[in-house]
Parts: C-alpha cells; sequence; structure tokens
C-alpha cells in the first residue's frame, strides 16, 4: 500500500483565497481592512526570509502588513514601547513578533505585551487558557493548520487515537488541545516517554513534531494512520542541503493511508492559518461574524 499525499501546498492556496476574499467583502461591507503588523528584532537570516513571505503573503491575500524591523541592539523597554504604540492602534488587528528574540529580551514579558485581542500568534497565556478550556479563541498557527489538514483528510476525528510527537507549547500542547476538543483520544509524548515507537504504534492519526530527523520510522505505523510530519530540519547528504521532516518518509508511505510530505505539507499551512487568525481578530475588533 501505499498512502496518499497530503498537499498542504494545495490547502494553504485554498485557505489563502478564502482570506483573499472575506477581507475583500470586509473592505466593500465595512470598509475594514484587516492589518497584521510584523516585528523583527535582529538580523537572524532564517527570521529575514519567514517575515519576507509572510508580509508578501498577507499583501496578496488583501491584508494591510505592515513591517516594523528594530536593529539587534533595540532594548526591551523600546520593543514594549512599540508593542504598546500597536496594541492601541486600530488599523492594527495582528500582532506578530517574530520569534527568537535576541538574548537580551525576555520573550514571555513581550508576548504577555500582545493584547490577547491581537495576539495572531496564540501564545498569549489568556489564549492558551482558553484554547484549554476549550473556548473559542486564536490557535497557534501551525497545529490550527494541522488540525485544517486532517479535517480535510479523514471523514471523522471523533474517537481516533493520536499520538503526538514533542510536546511543545507551540506545537505538542496546543495540538493536544484541539484533537481534545474534536473527541480524539490524545497521547503526548516527549523526550522521556518509554518504549515511543510502541505508544506510536497504537495510533491512527500520528502528528510528528520533534526537530529530529527521521525520527518516526515505518515500523512504528499502524497500516492505514494518518500521519502529519511537522518537522523541518536541514541535512547534508551526498554533499546536497535538503529539508527533511521528522518522518522517515521513505518507509512510512508504504504504511500509512495519508502523509503529508517536506517540504510541502504542514508549512505553507502555517502562514495560510496566520492570515485566517488576522481576519479572524479583524472580525472580533468590530463584533463581526466570519462566514465559512
Ligand atoms: P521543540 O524543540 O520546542 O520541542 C521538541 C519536542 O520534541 C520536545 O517536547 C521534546 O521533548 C521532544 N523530543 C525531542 N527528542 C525526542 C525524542 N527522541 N523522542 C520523543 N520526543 C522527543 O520543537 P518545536 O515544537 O518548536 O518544533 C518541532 C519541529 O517542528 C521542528 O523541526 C521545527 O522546525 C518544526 N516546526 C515547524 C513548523 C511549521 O510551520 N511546519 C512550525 C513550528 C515548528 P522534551 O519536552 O522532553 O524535551
Amino acid at each position: 500500500m501505499t498512502a496518499s499525499l497530503i498537499d498542504g501546498k494545495a490547502h494553504a492556496a485554498k485557505l489563502r483565497a478564502d482570506v483573499r476574499h472575506q477581507a475583500t467583502r470586509l473592505l466593500q461591507e465595512y470598509g475594514l481592512q484587516p492589518g497584521l503588523a510584523i516585528v523583527l528584532v535582529g538580523s537572524d537570516p532564517a527570521s529575514d526570509v519567514y517575515v519576507r513571505n509572510k508580509v508578501r503573503q498577507a499583501a496578496e491575500a488583501g491584508l494591510a502588513s505592515l513591517e516594523h524591523r528594530l536593529p539587534t541592539e533595540t532594548s526591551e523597554a523600546e520593543l514594549l514601547a512599540l508593542i504598546e504604540q500597536l496594541n492601541g492602534d486600530p488599523a492594527v488587528h495582528g500582532i506578530l513578533v517574530q520569534l527568537p528574540l535576541p538574548a537580551h529580551i525576555n520573550e514571555s514579558k513581550v508576548i504577555h505585551a500582545i493584547a490577547p485581542s491581537k495576539d495572531v500568534d496564540g501564545f498569549h497565556p489568556i489564549n492558551v487558557g482558553q484554547l484549554s478550556a476549550g473556548q473559542e479563541t486564536l490557535i497557534p498557527c501551525t497545529p490550527y493548520g494541522v488540525l485544517l489538514l486532517l479535517r480535510n483528510t479523514l471523514p471523522s476525528l471523533e474517537g481516533l487515537h493520536a499520538v503526538i510527537v514533542g510536546r511543545s507549547n507551540i506545537v505538542g500542547k496546543p495540538m493536544a488541545q484541539l484533537l481534545l476538543s474534536e473527541h480524539c483520544t490524545v497521547t503526548l509524548t516527549h523526550s522521556r516517554t518509554r518504549n515511543l515507537a510502541n505508544v506510536v504504534r497504537g495510533a491512527d492519526i500520528v502528528i510528528a513534531a520533534v526537530g529530529k530527523p527521521r525520527l518516526v520510522r515505518g515500523d512504528w505505523i499502524k497500516p492505514g494512520a494518518c500521519v502529519i510530519d511537522v518537522g523541518i530540519n536541514r541535512v547534508v547528504e551526498n554533499g546536497e542541503p535538503y529539508l527533511v521532516g521528522d518522518v522517515a518518509f521513505n518507509e512510512v508511505v508504504e504504511i500509512a493511508g495519508a502523509i503529508t510530505p517536506v517540504p510541502g505539507g504542514v508549512g505553507p499551512m502555517t502562514i495560510a492559518c496566520l492570515l485566517r487568525n488576522t481576519l479572524i481578530a479583524a472580525c472580533g475588533s468590530r463584533g463581526i461574524t466570519l462566514s465559512n
């Protein structure tokens, strides 16, 4: 058996087109253009690429994207003052501070400073708490994207056993909350989990978010399972640089029912969900119900 490929690029393009359509409607009917402020401190090359992609895709989706590039030596107080200003700016509906921040800035303090209603990354403790209470909130973009891929791939998630490998605050933990809300039975695993392979063998859904190239092997997978690979690892093989996931794709594709490729799986969904969160935040600011 060969798994069907879950085409994250195509799903993300559809989601972006929907955001664009809804943004046009908001502008026409309410004179409201969703605005996303993206803050980058320093000149980390990977962060620079992420920010440029986000700005470009936001503009293409009809959002106003406002870029704030600050030098590495920016003080914590200066960054907090900018966030305060963005919190009070009615043209800004979403605020994204690109992580990681330089070491002299306290990341947690910065995340706490963003108004929860504009926290399109879904990292503020208020939004984290609402998600864990099963309440409507701004959902972290990567797990949100994974959820949309699963809903599009499987007829129903109810009662399925989902095993998540990795318990980070940005992927694993919010993923577990989302899947619980979908009535999955959820197992959240991590580096101290005993006999991980055996735990994964019981899964109908496997989500790998670890940061270890090809950790999840073919003989860990229940035949027909749906496998979502969040991992992005840069490796050099035979002198060539490659991006590989946390799943041994060539093995798992022979066993699973469906699988996301890396690249082209979860990655494109993450930015598309950021745009959707900005749209949701803009609607929320005016009490407008977002049509589906
Ligand atoms: P973190 O480093 O924050 O967390 C990794 C998690 O994996 C930890 O919970 C850790 O356990 C666990 N882990 C590490 N080694 C093992 C092991 N051998 N067996 C089981 N669990 C293990 O990573 P992130 O969640 O931020 O990212 C995970 C991956 O996803 C990375 O490759 C990252 O690049 C990618 N990513 C991709 C995104 C996208 O848009 N596609 C977005 C965000 C991340 P413990 O807690 O015990 O240390």
